[in-house]
């Protein structure tokens, strides 16, 4: 919520496929796990994700620093550029908003941006605000896109709650992302957010590619010393939740000192074993 709600740094980790997903043209023919994933930083929680010939965007904002926003009866002022502006991030097929309601989530640029975006999906208080190309999702409600390359995205949406229990700062939702039907190779991006049972529950469903996380542990006045979005230690704890079966074979094999016996063979790859 605030200017220090953080921006995606994010926890990224690869995955063994656990099954294949082949359709489209281009890099999209590749198995979801082998298509290259770019995530740029543009600034607090704003970050544009390009996999499998689709362009996403989380929580827009671009306003330059200096901009201030009404919180309440505090001003919230914003510190640091926008490290792209939005012709420079270019094309854009969805906009993934975890909630409108915040200005440091989407400001007034951001906003703006909106309208050049296939859609925006976010919570379906969020899409009753916005209206135009919105989409309301609750949490666990997945749905799927056509992207220009022929292979549809899908989306699911997760849960998420901005600060303590009973006192969180409004709906938000976070999502995870994918080409075709492999949620589990997918990218989580987890939206303002506390670790709470609600995204532990993500962690178990599903293994992503990558998961970008808005830490910062925002405060505001009105709830006191609770904090809205991610600690430092939260992070630690998604990291070592967001763990695939294969991160957690190699790091038995690891403290059985047996790594040098556990071999990977690539999908559909020949390899030789010499003994
Ligand atoms: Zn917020």
């Amino acid at each position: 919520m605030a200017e220090n709600a953080g921006g995606p740094p994010g926890v990224e980790r690869r995955t063994k496929p656990a099954h294949e997903s082949r359709c489209g043209s281009d890099e999209s023919t590749l198995p979801m796990a082998s298509q290259p994933l770019l995530l740029t930083h543009i600034g607090g929680p704003t970050a544009l994700i390009e996999f499998g010939g689709v362009r996403l965007l989380t929580d827009p904002t671009f306003d330059p620093a200096g901009g201030e926003y009404p919180s309440g009866s505090a001003k919230l002022r914003k510190l640091s550029e926008p490290a792209l502006s939005p012709a420079t991030v270019g094309l854009l097929d969805y906009v993934l908003l975890s909630h409108d309601h915040h200005f440091d989530n989407l400001d007034r640029t951001g906003r703006s941006l909106l309208s050049s975006a296939k859609a925006t999906l976010t919570t379906e208080e969020g899409a009753g605000r916005l209206g135009g190309n919105s989409i309301g999702l609750k949490a666990w409600q997945s749905m799927t896109l056509p992207t220009r390359n022929g292979p549809v995205l899908r989306v699911v949406a997760t849960p998420a709650r901005h600060g303590p229990q009973g006192r969180d700062r409004g709906a938000v939702i976070g999502f995870v992302v994918s080409i075709g039907d492999v949620p589990d190779q997918g990218i989580y991006f987890s939206g303002d957010t506390v670790w709470y049972e609600g995204v532990a529950e993500v962690a178990r469903r599903y293994t992503p590619r990558a998961a970008l996380l808005n830490l910062g542990a925002a405060s505001v006045p009105e709830v006191g010393p609770f904090h809205l979005t991610m600690t430092a230690r939260e992070a630690v704890e998604a990291a070592r939740a967001f763990v695939s079966a294969a991160e957690e074979i190699a790091q038995a094999f690891a403290a059985a000192d047996l790594s040098h016996r556990l071999r990977w063979p690539e999908l559909g790859r020949s390899i030789q074993i010499d003994r």
